[in-house]
């Protein structure tokens, strides 16, 4: 067999963050299947990734393999533009029955940030074809993320999104203080002052707040209380605000929901998804709205909405999310995330008493180990390795979200492989 030629990868291939003057080593993978990923030397390691919120169902996956063999049958793709196919009909009909009312006007694009930047763009057109060209900045809160995309990255947290190096060309959005009120924590008006605050000065900019509902994922892995949604709802409604939840990250059952909105029951005007909308197969998203939103769209200056990019709908793409979600929605996902969240509870609390660790924290079938300082990364991924376990860490974050197919003894391997890897990683120190 033909081995990979790490040399070449090294010198020539950009991997997510890195440096190409001194990179971080990466792994040749040969295969995955189920909750494993076999690498090229033959080592097996349990995923506790999910490839990064999207392979919920695991890798190889019989009935997404004959969803896609099947739709490359009658094409991988055509335009968008022109033409319309039954993959991305049967994708609208399948999101319109978990999704809640009334956001039933769907665009579907390529990547997580392209929704990001095309929910902006419905928001600021939505505002010019109502005959409000001011409406045109973005509030958001501090701690998150919503892509790498110049839109989608001027409302992601300024720190760790290096704002400062590309000032004066991303556009300058407004932050108010990241929601401080823990998931379980009781209510208090305090902890919604500082963004009523913001809209309150900003109302007649303002086109849009964004915001992930209950889980900040990239931006820290944060997890807050739905009655900061409840308040935010309302307040941007009293000011004239859309609301715009990115949901790329929690969607499709991850924090035990369907959906995190439902943690809230609230309803933005203007909904992102991605991630493990294919089940991890494929990059696609979709950018949800209401019909009070397309049509006021419509009827600006523009007529259309500007947007649309070359694989726009891919067929094969639209055919592999129809099959996943229909795969989620009969797998007793509920069960799964519940069993995974009692688990990675039980698994990760020796974590507590460890003399580098802030905080643990777990919800639905996430497991979060916060550091009190920056990790070693590729030290500490090396070990993870060492134990069979693919689990990636960043800054100050080790955390888990595996498939929702994991075992039981796999995921003990997991939480087991944090624990001792965290305790080791400090006691070194
Ligand atoms: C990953 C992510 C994005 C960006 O998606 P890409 O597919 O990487 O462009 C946007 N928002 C959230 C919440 C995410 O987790």
């Amino acid at each position: 067999m033909k081995t990979i030629d790490l040399g070449f990868d090294r010198t020539h291939i950009w991997h997510p963050y890195t440096s190409l003057v001194d990179p971080f080593p990466v792994y040749p993978v040969k295969s995955a299947r189920g909750v494993l990923i076999e690498l090229e030397d033959g080592r097996q390691l349990i995923d506790g990734m999910s490839s990064w919120w999207s392979a919920i169902h695991g890798y190889n996956h019989p009935d997404l393999n004959r969803a896609v063999c099947d739709q490359l049958e009658s094409m991988s793709h055509v335009m968008f533009g022109g033409f319309t196919h039954e993959p991305a009909v049967a994708l609208a009909k399948e999101l319109l029955g978990i999704v809640p009312e009334p956001l039933d006007r769907f665009f579907f694009c390529d990547s997580g940030s392209v929704a990001v930047e095309v929910a902006l763009k419905m928001a600021i057109q939505y505002w010019a074809g109502r005959g409000n060209s001011r409406k045109k900045q973005m509030l958001t809160v501090r701690s998150g993320y919503h892509g790498d995309t110049f839109g989608a990255m001027s409302v992601c947290d300024p720190e760790t999104g290096m704002h400062r190096l590309f000032s004066g060309f991303l556009p300058e959005q407004h932050f108010a203080e990241a929601p401080r009120c823990g998931f379980h924590e009781p209510w208090n008006e305090a902890y919604i002052a500082d963004i009523h605050l913001k809209i309150e000065r900003h109302a007649a900019d303002l086109a849009a707040v964004i915001i992930e509902p209950v889980v900040q994922g990239a931006g820290g892995m944060r997890f807050y209380s739905p009655c900061y949604l409840r308040r935010l709802r309302e307040l941007c409604d009293q000011y004239g605000v859309l609301l715009v939840f990115d949901e790329i990250a929690t969607g499709f059952g991850r924090t035990g929901k369907l959906f995190a909105l439902e943690h809230a029951g609230v309803v933005p005007d203007i909904l992102c998804l991605g991630k493990a909308l294919t089940g991890g197969y494929m990059t696609l998203s979709a950018t949800l709205a209401t019909e009070e939103i397309s049509s006021a769209v419509c009827s600006g200056e523009a007529g259309v909405f500007m947007h649309g990019p070359t694989f726009m709908g891919n067929p094969l793409a639209c055919a592999v999310a129809v099959a996943s979600i229909r795969l989620l929605l009969q797998s007793g996902w509920q069960d799964s995330v519940l069993r995974i969240e009692r688990q990675l509870k039980r698994g990760l609390e020796p974590c507590r008493e460890f003399d580098g660790v802030a905080d643990v924290r777990v919800l639905g079938a996430i497991g979060v180990v916060e550091l009190k300082s920056p990790v070693d990364m590729s030290a500490i991924q090396k070990r993870f390795v060492e134990k069979g376990v693919w689990v990636r860490p960043f800054g100050k974050l080790v955390y888990l979200m595996p498939p929702f197919i994991i075992s039981d003894g796999e995921l003990d391997r997991l939480t087991a492989a944090v624990c001792d890897v965290v305790r080791e990683s400090y006691s070194v120190l």
